[in-house]
């Protein structure tokens, strides 16, 4: 044991880590208090040559390997037991070409870091809503935000990609080098190798018209049935999602979040029968910046909770799935759920065809979540039927294809429905280049015949 810590202390710029010593604890927590896991090792690259001395490294010592960017995986997937954990969260560097409008990003950034760097030149590309996530794992997943409606998913603005593959080559991908790769990463979820930057296209954003409405949970039915009707006219400008949760104060709400990226004025005028259809108990919808708009919901999503979800887009929202949705509405064992809740996918991220990233899901208008949270392990067991119960009602009306990004349990089926139509092409890209399943920590593509690498303790 002792010559291999060295070994990878002699081959890692970074900090390698180990159980009993200071920092492991801490480098190992994620932000689901549900994941208890212990790796052998944990590398903290500085950065390529780190990873490509992790990837070699792993390969001679037969380990199992996870990578973890920023640690949000709702299923844990960033950490291993026994193996090495291969921490990206050092790797912070970015440069924004203001010119070009382009970014290339280090994979240990975080959103709200990300769109900082990008919003000091007026610039800003699609990535999620809470700026504490990893902007790698989102991003390789599919990447739903503010922006999707109207510049795609953060992958449909991925042009160029850094990846180490399994056998420990660095990559670039692109529209031209080694395109195949190029389209298995967006959406293959960190599948085929460790990503250690990203080049997106950005756009001018801000400041935007955005914030969130509140109303009585008792009036769900009402609000749900006013803002799929608002959500179906929704220019690409506006994106939209809402659903059920308490308030700081106590107060069970049925709220719904927006954010106008086109003229405040416009975004104004537009959102306005939004927020006067009905008394709303409280209305936070106003004129701010983009950073500002995007940091609103992580007051909410503090790290140290247990967290289970569960998630799939609907058929439709029909006069029925809203009835079954209305009965769920205020009913969460925990103050800290959001359930049901569901986000309007529209625009531009609806056009891309299905094919032409890994990432599938193009055709639906709803996706549903059940998005639990809770203090204590004690009332887990509790939360988790309660969220379960929740989603089977709902399932009559939702298709089997999910999120991979919002989706705790997992499995194959759970896995080849995440992909959808594009499975079969992604497990002919797993042969080519990870034909061990050597990165197996992720919603797992398996190549066609698997030596599985062992967990070593
Ligand atoms: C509070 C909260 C809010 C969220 N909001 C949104 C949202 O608005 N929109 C949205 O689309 N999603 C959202 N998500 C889901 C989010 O996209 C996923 O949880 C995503 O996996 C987080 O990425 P991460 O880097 O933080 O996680 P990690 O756990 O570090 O990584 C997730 C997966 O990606 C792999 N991975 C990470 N980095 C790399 C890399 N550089 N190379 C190869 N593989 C890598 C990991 O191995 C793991 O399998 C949210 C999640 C949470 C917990």
């Amino acid at each position: 044991m002792h010559a291999t810590v060295e070994n990878l202390r002699k081959a890692v710029r970074g900090a390698v880590l180990w159980p009993g010593q200071d920092g492991y604890e801490a480098a190992r927590t994620l932000p689901n208090a549900m994941i208890d896991r212990r790796p052998a090792f944990i590398a903290r690259c500085t950065g390529t040559a780190d990873v490509i001395a992790c990837v070699r490294f792993a390969r001679e010592h037969d380990l199992l390997v996870s990578v973890r960017g920023g640690g949000h995986s709702v299923a844990g997937k960033s950490v291993c037991d026994g193996g090495l954990m291969i921490d990206l969260s050092a790797m912070k560097g970015i440069r924004v070409d203001p010119v070009a409008r382009t970014v290339r990003a280090e994979t240990g950034l975080k959103l709200g870091e990300f769109d900082r760097e990008t919003q000091a030149f007026g610039l800003a590309t699609t990535q999620g809503v809470v700026p504490t996530v990893g902007m790698a794992g989102l991003t390789l997943g599919g990447g739903w935000g503010n922006l999707h409606a109207k510049y795609g998913l953060a992958v449909d603005n991925v042009i160029a990609a850094d990846v180490v593959t399994a056998d420990g080559r660095l990559l670039t991908v692109s529209a031209t080098e080694n395109q195949d790769l190029f389209w298995g990463v967006r959406g293959g979820s960190g599948n085929f190798g460790v990503v250690t930057s990203l080049e997106f296209r950005l756009h001018e954003v801000g400041p935007v018209f955005g914030g969130a409405v509140f109303y009585p949970a008792a009036k769900a039915k009402e609000v749900l049935h006013f803002w799929r009707e608002f959500a179906v006219a929704s220019p690409d400008e506006l994106v939209t999602q809402g659903g059920s949760f308490t308030l700081p104060d106590g107060v069970p709400v049925f709220g719904v979040a927006g954010c106008y990226c086109g003229p405040i004025s416009e975004g104004e005028k537009l959102l306005k029968p939004l927020r006067t259809f009905g008394p709303p108990l409280a209305d936070a919808f106003a004129a701010m910046s983009y950073t500002q708009l995007q940091g609103m919901f992580e007051p909410f999503f503090p790290p140290g909770r247990q967290v289970y979800t569960k998630s799939n887009f609907l058929r439709n929202l029909s006069d029925e799935a809203i009835d079954v949705l209305v009965q769920y509405v205020g009913k969460s064992p925990s103050p800290y759920t959001f359930a049901p809740f569901l986000e309007h996918w529209h625009g531009a991220a609806t056009r891309v065809p299905v094919a032409a990233t890994a990432f599938p899901h193009r055709q639906y208008s709803w996706n549903f979540l059940a998005w639990s949270m809770w203090l204590d392990a004690s009332d887990s067991e509790k939360n988790k039927r309660w969220t379960r119960e929740c989603w089977e009602a709902v399932r009559p009306f939702l298709v089997a294809g999910s999120y991979g990004n919002y989706v705790a349990d997992e499995g194959e089926v759970i896995a080849r429905e995440a992909y959808g139509p594009n499975y079969d092409r992604l497990v002919a890209l797993k042969n080519k280049y990870d034909p061990t399943n050597f990165f197996r920590m992720n919603h797992n593509i398996k190549p066609s015949e698997v030596a599985q690498p062992v967990a070593v303790t």
